[in-house]
């Protein structure tokens, strides 16, 4: 099968996540464009942290864009372990697996972070005392009451 071959190799530079992304491992994707429409043709190859290197189809993979900063990622299931794999994208690499056509969605920062912010952060104490006070019904209650009555 005669074939082209465009070859990438993009630095992750995110911390490490539920995918275990190293910092500074490197990630590599492979597009095999054939003669043929590029959707039916694509092949990527990713890499699990745990598998290595995988194969997959433009259908195994999502693409997904912030639309405030245009940092993109991309997903896939890890054919496998069957883990969900997450991976930041340089914005090259999201055009090629957009243009072959893997399918993508747009989101946007949550708007809570414009918002005007006053007192203390949430604690990790805060939590427990919420998680305690949430298996507590009749603290809840009045916990609730107080809050409605000011
Ligand atoms: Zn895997």
């Amino acid at each position: 099968m005669a074939a082209n071959l465009a070859r990438l190799a993009v630095s992750a530079q995110e911390a490490e996540s539920p995918c275990r992304i190293k910092e500074g491992h490197t990630i590599e994707a492979e597009f095999l464009l054939g003669r043929r429409k590029f959707t039916t043709m694509a092949t990527i190859r990713a890499s699990c942290s745990d598998c290595g290197d995988v194969e997959l189809t433009t259908q195994d993979v999502q693409v997904r864009i912030c639309d405030d900063n245009n940092q993109g990622t991309y997903s896939f299931r890890c054919p496998h372990c069957r883990m969900t794999v997450v991976k930041p994208a340089e914005t090259r690499t999201i055009d090629l697996l957009v243009a072959s056509g893997v399918s993508f969605t747009t989101w946007r920062l949550p708007a809570e972070l414009n918002e005007a912010h006053s007192g203390e952060p949430i604690s990790h104490d805060d939590l427990l005392d919420f998680h305690h006070l949430m298996h507590d019904d009749s603290k809840l209650t009045a916990a609730l009451a107080e809050f409605i009555n000011g």
